[in-house]
This record gives C-alpha cells, structure tokens and sequence, in this order.
C-alpha cells in the first residue's frame, strides 16, 4: 500500500501578525505537488490559528501546536481539543520533545492527549524520538518503543495519526540524523507496529522524519522506504520549506 507523503511545518514559538501574513502569502503561490502525492499541514502558534486557516491555500492544512488532556474548564493557560473542533483546525502534534522536556509530558499523558484529541475528531502527529545520551547508551528502541506503546495502549485509531520520529540531538542542532540512522528507526517501528498493534496498521501508518530537516538533505531522507515525510522546524519558517514539500516527488520515481 503506497503511503501518502506527508510534510509538517511547526513553527514553534515564533511569528508576528505580519510575519505569519508573509509566510502564509509564500506558501500560496508555490508550486508543489498535488494533494493526493503530498499532504503539507502548518502549525503555528494557538494565537494566529485562525488567521493562517483564514488565508492559506485551501489544499494545506492547519495544526495546533498542543491541546489539554480532557474536556475545558479551570485549566488556566490550556486550550481544549473542542476549541481546536470548534475553529476548523483538523490537526494537532502532541507529545513534541520540548513539552516532554521542558514541561514534564510523561508517556503516559501523552497517551492520554492522543486518545482525547483523537475521540473528538482530531487527526494527530505524535512524536517520539531519544535523548543524545539515550542513543549513546544503546536505548533508542526501547525509549521510542515505550513512547509509542503508550499512544497505542490508549486504544489510539491508527488511521488519523501521524508517527513522527524526532531523535532530540536533531531538534534544532543542525545535526541531521543520516538517512541510515532514519531508515533503521522508522523500520523498527513499523515492526513494532506490526507486533503490538496490527499488520494493517504496521503497512498504513505514515512515520514521519522530525530534526534538522532542510531543503539540502531532504531529498535524501525522502528516499528512504520507511521515510513517509517531515516535521519540520526552523526551516518550515523559510523559503526552503518549499522545497522539503517538494521531495515527495522522490517517492513517484522510487
Ligand atoms: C521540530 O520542531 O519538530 C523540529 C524537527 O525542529 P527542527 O526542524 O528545527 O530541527
């Protein structure tokens, strides 16, 4: 079964109104692949949600960056998967490394996110990926295998999430995994999805490549079988991210 390629752009804690009106405004008028080889989907900031949903292309779509575990209510600071429903926005990522380092996101809650998030009609990027020191140590399976168990274990429907596996030394450091490194990773997981969840999901589920992906070594990563597509950071902000859409042409000729 051929895979969708799929092409995230996370933009993080960055933008202005006006910065936004200029990215969105490239992002229109590029030429890219039609929606049935590359499935292209932003995620700016809450605040600017529908500002972006407003002006972009209609054959993009939109994610938030994040969304609360459980229904609304006094969660001061959050915003609930129904706000998300209720503005259009159909995506969300959860689980990125820097909440699960920086704020604490345990296994566990991300689990619990994905299967709210997912029980309200949201689709899901959820992301796993190690710690330098992890992969040194020789326990990225284990650490991505664990991360993963616990988006399954909450009885996740496979068909509207998007696996994204981000190695943390490659988030924003410029140090690409190599196309090896990826490959590997990304098979073993499909094995794993194989053995714990079903065959049909194992061939189905688009595993994404996440860290330091730029227009320069996109094309190479794209080549890979089990590659089905990027997160991407920093240069989802530029000009580039224009051409790491495009490397979906990769997978027409392979
Ligand atoms: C990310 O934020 O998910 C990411 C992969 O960042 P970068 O492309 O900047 O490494």
């Amino acid at each position: 079964m051929a895979r969708k390629f799929f092409v995230g752009g996370n933009w993080k804690c960055n933008g202005t109104t006006q910065e936004v009106k200029k990215i969105v405004a490239t992002l229109n008028e590029a030429q890219v692949p039609p929606p049935d080889v590359v499935e292209v989907v932003v995620s700016p900031p809450f605040v600017f949600l529908p500002l972006v949903k407003s002006l972009l292309r209609p054959d993009f779509q939109v994610a938030a960056q994040n969304c609360w575990v459980k229904n609304g209510g006094a969660y001061t600071g959050e915003v609930s998967a129904e706000m998300l429903v209720n503005l259009g926005i159909p995506w969300v990522i959860l689980g990125h490394s820097e909440r699960r380092l920086l704020l604490n996101e345990s296994n566990e809650f991300v689990g619990d996110k994905v299967a709210y998030a997912l029980a309200q009609g949201l689709k899901v990027t959820a992301c796993v990926g190690e710690t330098l020191e992890q992969r040194e140590s020789g326990s990225t399976m284990d650490v991505v295998a664990a991360q993963t168990k616990a988006i399954a274990d909450c009885g996740s429907n496979w068909a509207n999430v998007v696996l994204a596996y981000e190695p943390v030394w490659a988030i924003g450091t410029g140090k690409v995994a190599t196309p090896a490194q990826a490959q590997e990773v990304h098979f073993e997981l499909r094995k794993w999805l194989h053995a714990n969840t079903s065959p049909e999901v194992a061939v189905s589920t688009q595993i994404i490549y996440g860290g330091s992906v730029n227009g320069a070594n996109c094309k190479e990563l794209a080549a890979q079988p089990d590659v089905d597509g990027f997160l991407v950071g920093g240069a989802s902000l530029k000009r580039e991210f224009i051409d790491i859409i495009k490397s979906a042409e990769v997978k027409k000729s392979s």
